[in-house]
């Protein structure tokens, strides 16, 4: 089953962890919040992605399946 990283804003510290290992797909706003890729996390930096989800120190991060409503939503962006 495909994958996408979650984040919750709430338990985030904004100090941007995840974006100095995972920076294929983490990007940091002006405050240092990560900005998420939206897709499916690709097989190659499936590893990276469960590394970057360890690390975080706020436990904010995580996997989540991919659903039916996150892949037409990509295809509707296309
Ligand atoms: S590593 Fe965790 S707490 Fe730090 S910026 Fe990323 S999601 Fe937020």
């Amino acid at each position: 089953m495909d994958e996408r990283l979650r984040v919750n804003p709430i338990l985030c510290d904004a100090y941007g962890h995840c974006a100095e290992l995972l920076p294929e797909l983490v990007e940091l706003d002006e405050w240092g919040y990560p900005i998420l890729d939206d897709g499916p996390i690709p097989q190659e930096l499936a590893g990276a992605a469960r590394r970057a989800v360890a690390a975080c120190p706020r436990l904010a991060l995580r996997l989540a399946p991919l659903s039916r409503g996150d892949l037409n939503r990509g295809k509707e962006s296309r």
